[in-house]
């Protein structure tokens, strides 16, 4: 039996001194790495402040103001990174579904780390971890395990996630560039706020007609739209294991929902991706609307990537068996449930509702009142039910 190690009292100051050079190199760990990744799963209150801080952000909202270009602004940079996201940090580093070159990859890692998600390393080690274990107790973010907020926010704030375990990692681990990237990932943001409040002072220089200025823009083309993209970006951890259809019956509970394929510009279809995470779309129709996909796409064809992975025609095959069974089985299941519809009583339904609908369009004119000959079109409709009223001779027709 070990005794329980009494807390240095110095410890919290330790930690919190720990945490500071962490927010500048990432891979700064006294304690060792191995040592903190297996610690329980808790909140850490020195890891919450960057996400407080980001979130009081937008608060300042009060004070600066908003314009139509710094709201504009907010949006498109939630979406141009929210591609970034899923299209680099996603499709590409953590399952190298297209290829790019030694120099197109920092560029992509680059672009990605103006998101605010850590390094793409960091971001792909945790990725590949989670379809590892997806929803089994090994996942750092299973709303079925851990509970939803846990899933959505609570797994990042716990210092046992913080490390990078660049051994699970070892085709991205070498290259220097991208754990130099990986390991200093302050950096992109802090100088993507700057650009923000840059150019927000410029405008207001230059602009003034535009009614923007430095501090409004860095408050809703970071602070804003960095925060939107957070969350959007947690709902594929959280939401899309809980809402929205099951095509394939994979061992977790991923989900498709088109809800969230809007949100994050394709991964909604996440059960898709969780049955081959091996392809570049995760919408595998067309109607199955997968915005990164072509993006990614229209990025082929300037050269910077090529060789987008199809989705296999197996998976395809399978995916076309499950949706004609699904249909089946819900036609069936509608029956059960209302016992006067079955495909039976449709068969009786069709042709008489034919027979119905010819007898209308024949109907002699002069039978049907005519709205200008007989006004009271809104009736008591008893009129229309009550058996003796329907015997009675229409209205004479009016004499002009
Ligand atoms: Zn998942
Ligand atoms: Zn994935």
């Amino acid at each position: 039996m070990s005794a329980a190690v009494p807390p240095h009292p110095h410890s919290l100051f330790r930690r919190l001194a720990t945490a500071l050079v962490q927010w500048i190199d990432s891979d700064y760990c006294p304690e060792g790495a191995d040592k903190v990744r297996a610690e329980p799963n808790r909140v850490d209150l020195v890891r919450v402040m960057p996400f407080i801080v980001l979130h009081l952000g937008c608060l300042a909202v009060i004070w600066v103001g908003w314009s139509p270009f710094a709201v504009w602004t907010a949006v498109a940079f939630y979406f141009i990174r929210m591609f970034a996201v899923t299209g680099i940090h996603h499709r590409y580093f953590s399952h190298k579904t297209y290829s790019t070159s030694r120099f197109g990859q920092f560029l992509l890692a680059l672009f990605a780390a103006t998101a605010t998600q850590r390094g793409s390393l960091w971001w792909a080690y945790h990725h590949r971890h989670h379809h590892l274990h997806s929803d089994d107790p090994e996942d750092a973010h299973s709303p079925h395990v851990h509970g939803f907020w846990w899933s959505h926010i609570g797994w990042i704030t716990s210092r046992r996630n913080f490390p990078t375990d660049y051994s699970k990692i070892k085709d991205l681990a070498r290259y220097p560039e991208l754990v130099w990237l990986n390991r200093f990932d302050l950096i992109v943001p802090l100088l993507f706020a700057t650009a923000m409040w840059g150019t927000g002072a410029l405008l207001a220089a230059y602009a003034p007609h535009l009614g923007v200025t430095g501090a409004q823009l860095l408050v809703w083309g970071f602070f804003i739209s960095t925060t939107f993209l957070f969350h959007g970006t947690n709902c594929i951890n959280s939401l899309a294991h809980l809402m929205g259809r099951r095509r394939f019956p994979t061992a977790d509970d991923s989900r498709n929902s088109l809800i969230l394929a809007f949100v994050t510009l394709g991964e909604g279809w996440h059960n898709n991706h969780h049955r081959y995470m091996s392809c570049t779309r995760q919408g595998f129709y067309w109607w199955e609307i997968d915005l990164t996909y072509y993006g990614l796409k229209a990025l082929s064809y300037t050269g910077l990537i090529w060789n987008l992975k199809p989705v296999p025609q197996s998976v395809l095959d399978e995916a076309a068996s499950l949706d004609h069974a699904a249909t089946i089985a819900a036609a069936r299941l509608a029956s059960q449930s209302h016992p006067d519809f079955s495909f039976g009583t449709l068969k009786k339904v069709v042709p008489a509702a034919a027979a119905i609908a010819v007898a209308t369009a024949t109907a002699s004119q002069s039978v049907l009142p005519k709205k200008t000959e007989h006004p009271a079109v809104h009736r008591d409709v008893t009129e229309e039910t009550h058996p003796l009223a329907r015997q009675e001779p229409p209205p004479p027709a009016a004499q002009s």
